[in-house]
């Protein structure tokens, strides 16, 4: 690996960042606050939040088993993803490397940053290869993407692939666990101190049913954590996210329970949703959604949008043809798209 030096933008290694109030006084004796301008009243959401977050990290420590200095919260995962192009990628000179098809948003980062996006097709498994995926990289490459399960395929990457991938390469991997939850395959989270290059991704917005409150994990050693801290914005998670964060926290349970429900109803619809005439091949998934290729996806989207129920159509991505994602709901809901595929059946297939 290159130094984190040579890999960071030295206006950013440079920077000397912004000192909040709350960052100045840390200390817990004091009781009368007149630093930070704020209003006396209206407790308590007169107050700026904690810009680091240290009590919400040093509870989610206990649950990820990673040190709190090497965790940062953003608003969402985006905020990360959005994060490391400016932290490290020079504007009309450097690049990244991503697998394709894969999550849109490192594209629509790569873009407004102005930063050379370039992808490397995934197999007829979408799976792929280190060597190509390396073979991509030059020089001027910061940055490569790789995502598992993947968006919108669904499957884990091969960790193998994985692991080749951070031991070659001499930037960073941004290793996006959205949908690990999800998965039989173990996180990377444990693997943090054998690779100083990588840095993970999680979400509360799946398994943890938390997409509203917009709040992103990244997982990196302290240095790396510490470049992205200096650039975010002050107060880049609420009092309200923080709060319904450490609740969420305390009822972990609940949220291995929804993962079990949810394995179990995917592999269910998966078996349901591969009977349909209408569809050609469900692919094997790791995640809590489905990619199906259908006989017309366009018409088949069209026609579920006039039942009221909506899934992707994602027939114009990469090796995508004709494909739907589905979003595994709840029983109910599972079954409400199954009745309409079947009237659709009746409708097109039997008439
Ligand atoms: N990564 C992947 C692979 C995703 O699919 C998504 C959301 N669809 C995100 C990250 C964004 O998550 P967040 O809500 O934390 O911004």
């Amino acid at each position: 690996m290159k130094s984190l030096e040579e890999l960071t933008r030295p206006n950013i290694w440079r920077l000397k960042p912004y000192s909040s109030a709350r960052d100045e006084y840390k200390g817990l004796s004091a009781s009368v606050f007149l630093d930070a301008n704020e209003n006396p009243y209206n407790l308590p959401h007169n107050r700026y939040p904690d810009p680091m977050q240290w009590e919400l990290k040093a509870e989610l420590s206990k649950i990820k088993k990673v040190a709190p200095e090497n965790i940062f919260l953003g608003n969402g995962s985006d905020e990360a993803i959005d994060l490391v192009f400016r932290a490290f990628c020079e504007p009309g000179r450097d690049n990244v490397v991503a697998i394709d098809p894969t999550y849109g948003m490192y594209q629509v980062c790569a873009d407004v940053n102005d930063v050379e996006y370039r992808k490397v097709l995934l197999d007829e498994h979408f799976q792929f290869s280190a060597d190509k995926l390396l073979a991509a990289a030059d020089e001027r490459t910061k940055l490569i993407f790789l995502c598992s399960p993947n968006n919108p395929t669904g499957n884990d990457l091969l960790r193998g692939e994985i692991e080749k991938v951070l031991n070659t390469f001499a930037g960073l991997v941004i290793l996006d666990e959205a949908y690990n939850d999800f998965s039989d395959a173990p996180s990377f989270l444990q693997q943090l101190e054998q690779y100083p290059n990588l840095i993970v991704l999680q979400t509360f917005s799946k398994a943890w049913g938390c997409a509203a409150i917009r709040l992103g994990m990244a997982f990196a050693s302290t240095d790396i954590i510490s470049i992205l801290s200096k650039i975010k914005y002050p107060y880049n998670v609420n009092q309200l996210t923080q709060k319904q964060a450490m609740e969420m926290l305390h009822k972990y349970y609940e949220i291995e329970r929804w993962v079990k429900n949810l394995k179990e109803e995917r592999d269910e619809l998966v078996g349901r949703f591969s009977e349909l005439p209408l569809t050609i091949k469900v692919f094997p998934s790791d995640a809590n959604f489905f990619l199906a290729r259908v006989t017309d996806a366009v018409r088949i989207y069209n026609y579920l949008v006039g039942e009221g129920i909506i899934v992707r159509n994602r027939h114009t991505v990469s090796l995508c043809g004709n494909c739907l994602r589905v979003t595994v709901g709840t029983r109910v809901e599972n079954d409400k798209l199954m009745e309409a595929l079947g009237k659709y059946e009746e409708k097109y297939f039997h008439s």
